[in-house]
């Protein structure tokens, strides 16, 4: 299936609100010259960090960073906070000129998929997950590419607005540009992270407040050349001098990266892409042994616990293999969800949030579990039926996927 077909940008669309915008109302969709104010959305991850940063050192720009923050602090906006402060306090000693401080903006969300998936509600089932994964090439590896607000753009942007208003009329500082920092990659995993999107926002904003010069921007555009990925944006830290390994990027509500999500997943791959060696503390056990497998992904493949398996090779939680007597059942774990499609079985692990495409014969594995909750022998048994394979490889094979899928939580083993 391609999961990235879905990403790919309405250029449509794009062109005629470009038009709209820019022929009817005069709107300056360029970044602007030297010299100029503009809003800067910070996260306190990589990109709106460094990006902070270009804006200043090669752009010229006076940039006044927002920050939108929940009320409730929770660990993870404390993580993001952090990063802000670090920064913030280096740029103002290299950028006196340029830098001001940044603006921090509460905001209640009314709906958060982060909480849907918390709560393991049965919205997620898994035809609604399959519309919804993203795929990473560089990891192999499928994961939940939901947007936790999708509503975002259109909150930050209106904040963004509110506030270059402020800045205008109580400190009289001439305003028209609000930039986003998303990257040209993002629009791989998220499917509002393109010009199109931005374009509507921009248009929808320009009309609802009167103010048509207002101009929503982020280095995704080629054509008007302000474009960066990932990997560019990391190895600008080095003109910058900074090591961006004290941003914050991970989804998750903890204090330090979990490794794992698809933000993490991400920047580790701008890292490695970059080459710039990767500091960033991966609270996860498995971490390392997870990166290792990664920059050895080749090697990795040719060891795969067996070819006619898995077809996508899941991350283990842990290093523990799980104590597998051949009395125990196995079974599917209650919290995972699946489906089946065609030959393929996909399922869903919400305490991970990821998901595995399995081939055909883990498919039919997985369809045998489901129906006669078996033991070890069972299931060598049945394949050995229907597969004409030396009987002690399938069963080696068959405990290895058993073992690792009770490791990623989509089975359990249960003692007699
Ligand atoms: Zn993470």
């Amino acid at each position: 299936m391609n999961m990235r077909k879905k990403a790919e940008e309405d250029i449509k669309t794009r062109t005629i609100l470009e038009q709209i915008l820019e022929q009817r109302y005069q709107t300056n969709l360029n970044i602007p010259q030297k010299g100029s104010a503009i809003v800067l959305l910070v996260s306190g991850g990589m990109d709106s960090i460094l990006l902070w940063g270009m804006l200043m050192k090669k752009y010229g720009l006076h940039v006044y960073p927002l920050y939108i923050a929940p009320i409730k602090e929770n660990a993870r906006s404390k993580a993001q906070k952090a990063s802000i402060q670090h920064y913030a306090s280096l740029y103002r000693k290299q950028y006196p000129q340029t830098y001001h401080k940044v603006y921090f903006q509460t905001h209640t969300w009314l709906f958060s998929f982060s909480q849907v998936i918390k709560k393991k509600m049965r919205l997620l089932n898994a035809s609604f997950l399959y519309e919804n994964v993203s795929y990473n090439s560089f990891y192999d590896k499928y994961a939940l590419g939901l947007v936790s607000n999708p509503s975002r753009w259109y909150i930050y942007s209106s904040y963004a607005l509110e506030y270059s208003l402020l800045l205008r009329y109580h400190y009289g500082i001439d305003i028209h540009t609000f930039v986003l920092g998303i990257m040209g990659d993002d629009g791989i995993y998220d499917k509002e992270s393109n010009l199109a999107a931005l374009r509507s926002v921009n248009l929808s904003l320009c009309l609802t407040s009167g103010y048509v010069q207002w101009s929503v921007l982020a280095p995704i555009d080629r054509k008007r050349n302000f474009y960066c990925e990932k990997k560019d944006m990391l190895r600008y830290s080095k003109e910058l001098n900074l090591d961006a390994s004290w941003t914050r990027s991970c989804d998750s509500n903890i204090q330090n990266h979990c490794g794992m999500c698809l933000s993490c997943l991400s920047r580790k791959e701008a890292f490695h892409k970059a080459e710039i060696v990767d500091n960033t503390d991966y609270s996860h056990p498995w971490y390392r042994r997870f990166i290792q497998a990664a920059l050895s992904r080749v090697k990795h493949k040719q060891v795969l616990i067996s070819k006619i398996i898995r077809k996508v090779k899941g991350v283990s939680q842990t290093n523990i293999t799980p104590q597998f007597s051949p009395k125990d059942t196995i079974s599917i774990q209650p919290v995972v969800t699946w489906h089946q499609k065609g030959k393929s079985v996909y399922v869903f692990n919400p305490n991970t949030k990821y998901f595995e495409e399995l081939n055909s014969t883990a498919s039919t594995i997985w369809l045998f579990v489901e129906k006669n909750s078996p033991r070890l022998e069972d299931i060598v048994g049945f394949l050995k039926n229907r597969f004409d394979q030396n009987e002690s490889t399938i069963r080696s094979d068959t405990k290895e996927f058993i073992c690792s899928f009770v490791r990623d939580g989509y089975l359990q083993l249960q003692k007699e």
